[in-house]
């Protein structure tokens, strides 16, 4: 059996270990070797539809998490499945999208209009104000925007986007998972709206006019 002060030196080296793992690279990666990525939905919980503990150091730190709004593939959501996977031992994906999503709420050339309404010149926005060799083409914002038609078929597709994408190693384990919001369950995302148990996968349901800027087709 071993004393206390034997335990608080082993939690001390444990913590230390933690606080300073990023510089053991490849050597120090999060506990289940995990990159998730999920939209910023704060009904999205995410640890708890996936049974990991996330990004706390009380219950382990099991992956690296990128939230965005919808959980889609974006050129930052790339930028950092590049790093961890390639620089930090992670091993796996998990996409994480959500029934009732926002991004479903309204169609992205309403929204660019209500921007453009608002005074704003849309086509010459600092995508990143840090990096100005990254830019859009003239039309393109609404689609930028990322709005879904249908939240299943959009995390199919990010889960292609990955698994085809030259930055992500082709032995990485790469799926995708919807949380039904309403039932507080996760299951796989179906591409067939009508055998779905749920309610509103799609903006059509949400009472969307028109079809989404062509991102996802
Ligand atoms: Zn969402």
């Amino acid at each position: 059996m071993s004393t206390l002060k034997q335990e608080l030196e082993s939690r001390i080296k444990e913590t230390t270990r933690w606080e300073t793992r990023r510089q053991f690279a490849a050597d120090g990666p999060n506990m289940r070797k995990l990159w998730v990525l999920a939209c910023m939905d704060e009904r999205l919980p995410v640890d708890r539809a996936l049974g990991i503990c996330a990004d706390s150091v009380v219950c382990g730190g099991d992956a690296h998490l990128f939230r965005n709004a919808g959980g889609i593939v974006t050129d930052d959501a790339i930028r950092s499945a590049m790093l961890t996977i390639n620089f930090f031992g992670t091993r796996e994906i998990v996409v994480l999208q959500h029934t009732g999503c926002g991004m479903l709420s309204a169609n992205g050339h309403d929204l660019e209009k209500a921007l453009r309404d608002k005074g704003i010149d849309v086509d010459n926005i600092p995508i990143d104000p840090s990096l100005p060799e990254l830019s859009l083409e003239k039309g393109a914002f609404a689609k930028w925007i990322g709005m879904m038609d249908d939240v299943d078929q959009t995390c199919i597709k990010c889960v292609d986007q990955l698994r085809n994408h030259p930055l992500i190693p082709k032995d990485i384990t790469v799926s995708g998972w919807v949380w039904e919001t309403e039932f507080h369950r996760l299951r796989a995302p179906d591409p067939n709206a009508p055998t779905r148990a749920v309610s509103q996968p799609t903006a059509a349901s949400m009472n969307v006019k028109g079809k989404q800027p062509p991102r996802w087709s």
